[in-house]
């Protein structure tokens, strides 16, 4: 990738708001998209600067693995992180609902390497998560407010991301889906400004999708075994196979979705328009290493005090 643009400045960090973590404990269970293990999941709340931790009860010493970008390793198509020779796959949609309802400081336990998929989306983990309801702390929450514009490109020049400055404590994400003339799947072209009621309204509910010619080479790889075209979208050349779209735009913004997920690896609320055409997990990702990077909140919970 390259690193298309200049960074300077000084940081910029502020509070706009306190931290939340949850009232009390909820979960769930189901299986694993990739992996198909069976899996429990509970949320548990959290004091003020605990972060997001995801917690392997199945291993032995049951290690945590801190959801920050330090902690993502390089797998394609979805965000795994790993800590003590302990990972956890499939990290994205869990974190967006967390990061979209504003869950800062939560222990996420799992008995699997996987969260369950649900319907693919982020709207369990939601339903879950307000069952759990939302108490805020007694600790200001960290915003790094993005002073310069920058951009990314891919190699290939086919993924660009450009973050800008934005007058607004929310930040928005805008998705280009366009996977071109050929694809199945729908091109689309959405902005939301991120705030949990915007999340709830326009992103949760929205599924993750996979066309049909990869399901056959992911299967052979042994992943996604327990998964149909009915627990997860399959587009095959005249659009999604034994299921129906929730919106028209619905893949458009499941991949909004995945970048609030990926984004809240940065572990700290971000101020800036981020406006993302074709990206997936890993630039999403390599955007906010960049931002750890220039703002100087890289390594451990440094990133949130208040300057
Ligand atoms: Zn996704």
């Amino acid at each position: 990738m390259n690193h298309a643009s200049y960074f300077g400045g000084s940081p910029v960090q502020t509070a706009h708001r306190q931290q939340n973590t949850i009232s009390r404990e909820a979960g769930m269970s189901g299986i694993g998209m990739f992996g198909g293990a069976d899996v429990n999941l509970r949320f548990l709340p959290a004091g003020p600067d605990f972060g997001i931790q995801f917690e392997r009860t199945d291993l032995a010493g049951s290690p945590r693995i801190p959801a920050l970008i330090e902690y993502a390793i390089e797998r394609p198509r979805r965000t795994v992180l790993a800590a003590g020779g302990a990972t956890v796959e499939v990290t994205e949609h869990v974190l967006a609902a967390l990061a979209g309802l504003q869950i800062d400081n939560c222990l996420v336990q799992l008995d699997a390497p996987e969260p369950p998929a649900g319907d693919g989306s982020a709207l369990p983990f939601a339903e879950t998560l307000l069952e759990a309801g939302r108490t805020e702390l007694d600790a200001p929450r960290l915003c790094l407010v993005v002073d310069q514009p920058f951009d990314l490109a891919s190699a290939e020049g086919t993924q660009e991301l450009a973050v800008r400055p934005l007058r607004k404590t929310s930040p928005a994400i805008s998705y280009h889906l366009d996977y071109g003339k050929g694809s199945p799947v729908p091109s689309g072209n959405l902005t939301v400004e991120i705030t949990p009621e915007t999340f709830l309204r326009e992103i949760a509910f929205a599924r993750t999708f996979v066309c049909e010619s990869e399901v056959t080479a992911l299967q052979s790889r042994g992943y996604g075994l327990r998964m149909t075209p009915q627990n997860v979208l399959v587009f095959g050349q005249n659009g999604v196979i034994e299921n129906e779209l929730r919106c028209e735009d619905e893949c458009t913004r499941h991949k909004l979705l995945d970048c609030i997920g990926d984004f809240a690896l940065a572990g700290c609320d971000l101020q800036g328009h981020f406006s993302a055409w074709r990206t997936g997990h890993a630039m999403n990702r390599e955007v906010i290493r960049m931002i750890r990077l220039k703002y100087g909140t890289g390594g451990g919970t440094a990133g949130r005090h208040v300057a």
